[in-house]
């Protein structure tokens, strides 16, 4: 679902669009910002990208303040200097879910009949023959097997939800895995716009190199984080990562690679192998 935000800045001749999460998360700032809902993990990871080589890539931070007795982190509203911008959320890694998350997914388990019946909505052919006469599946299962549908398992990133200049919008990508459904859906995305994808490209490129560098991604598991692309008829195309609320220091002296196949206990995330075939499958789409 998109969420055409009510609020509409001064200075902008366009709503706000929010392509994931909960509606109530955002609030309009001054001054081109954006106040979202608090979250302790993701003000800690903001406040020390704000000190990291990785700061051009990710909004501008600007601290913790209070609306309605609720708390936000304050940032940059990334689509501020845009016009009628087209929006796509990737959400980048080879699982969603924090490697702590399945450790309590596992404490007292039990069948659950509700991720069953999601299971069998979705795919009636998933379940085993065991869970079939239970009726129920255990949840770290029902984790492990949700990032199969996308191309999360298979490319290391899914696409949560695309708006195109137009006004179109689409967040039904839960079921595009496929490397030729992922390019299509790139393409319909830059509008077959060569220049757009080249620079998109080159930005992506740049982002890996600095990603390969930086200190905090070094230390930290990188979960459920999104790259934002944004493009508009100026032919100004930028991506940015957004979305820390799973990202999480690793135990000293811990380090990730961020392409090391993920086992129980490494942490790894896969991100940035993720990276590596959303470049390549670009590259792909542009002629040689
Ligand atoms: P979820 O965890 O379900 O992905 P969330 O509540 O953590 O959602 P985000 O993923 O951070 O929220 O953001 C949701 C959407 O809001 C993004 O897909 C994007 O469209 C928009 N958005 C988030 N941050 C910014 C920003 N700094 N500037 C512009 N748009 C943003
Ligand atoms: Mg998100
Ligand atoms: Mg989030």
């Amino acid at each position: 679902m998109v969420h055409w935000s009510p609020f509409v800045s001064l200075n902008k001749r366009y709503p706000w669009v929010q392509l994931a999460g909960h509606a109530g998360n955002f609030q309009a700032g001054e001054y081109g910002r954006l106040l979202k809902r608090y979250c302790e993990c993701e003000q800690l990871c903001l406040s020390k990208l704000m000190g990291d080589i990785l700061r051009p890539y990710v909004p501008g931070y600007y601290g913790v303040v209070q609306r309605d007795e609720q708390d936000y982190n304050l940032m940059d509203d990334l689509l501020a200097d845009f016009d009628s911008p087209s929006i796509m959320d990737c959400k980048m890694g080879s699982r969603t879910y924090l490697a702590e998350e399945l450790l309590k997914a596992r404490e007292r388990p039990r069948l659950r009949r509700d991720m069953y019946e999601k299971m069998v909505a979705v795919d009636p052919g998933a379940p085993t023959d065991q869970e079939r006469a239970q009726q129920g599946i255990l949840k770290p299962r029902y984790m492990q097997w949700r990032e199969t549908l996308s191309s999360t398992a298979t490319l290391g990133f899914r696409i949560e939800g695309i708006k195109r200049a137009d006004g179109t919008c689409n967040t039904n990508f839960k079921k595009t895995k496929h490397r030729e459904q992922v390019m299509q859906a790139l393409g319909d995305f830059v509008d077959g716009n060569i220049q757009i994808l080249k620079v998109y490209l080159q930005r992506l490129e740049e982002l890996r190199s600095v990603l390969e560098k930086s200190q905090f991604f070094r230390t930290h598991e990188v979960v459920g984080s999104s790259l934002l692309f944004v493009h508009d008829a100026s032919g100004q195309a930028r991506v940015w990562m957004i979305d820390f609320g799973k990202t999480v220091p690793l135990p000293a002296p811990l380090t990730l690679d961020h392409r090391t196949p993920w086992i129980e206990g490494n942490c790894e995330d896969g991100y940035l192998w993720g990276l590596d075939n959303l470049i390549d499958i670009l590259s792909t789409m542009l002629p040689s």
